[in-house]
């Protein structure tokens, strides 16, 4: 694998209120996701990490689906690249700041 593909963001990110509130949708019943996921991240530790650290039994069943919980601090506040959001620090710190 190559280098070539760690992002090298150095403008200044900046989320919508609006945005961030409806990123919450993607951590409930999103194991699919993750599966489709190279990376995926967590708001509540505000971690990055590979979409295969998620462990399938740790996952948190119920009528929607499965919610996948975060493989550093346990918590179900994960979000997957392939439903868009942006995996970055500076991401993950605006939920955080918003969510908790
Ligand atoms: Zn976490």
């Amino acid at each position: 694998m190559s280098d070539d593909t760690v992002s090298r963001e150095t403008k200044t990110a900046t989320f919508s209120r609006k945005m961030l509130w409806k990123a919450h949708d993607g951590c409930t019943a999103n194991y699919p996701s993750v599966r489709r996921s190279r990376k995926c991240g967590c708001f509540y530790c505000c971690q990055i990490f590979d979409a295969s650290e998620v462990n399938e039994d740790e996952c948190i069943d119920d009528e929607e689906g499965e919610t996948a919980v975060c493989p550093r601090c346990g918590i179900d506040s994960v979000l997957a690249d392939a439903d868009g959001y942006p995996m970055t620090k500076e991401f993950l710190q605006a939920m955080h700041d918003v969510w908790f």
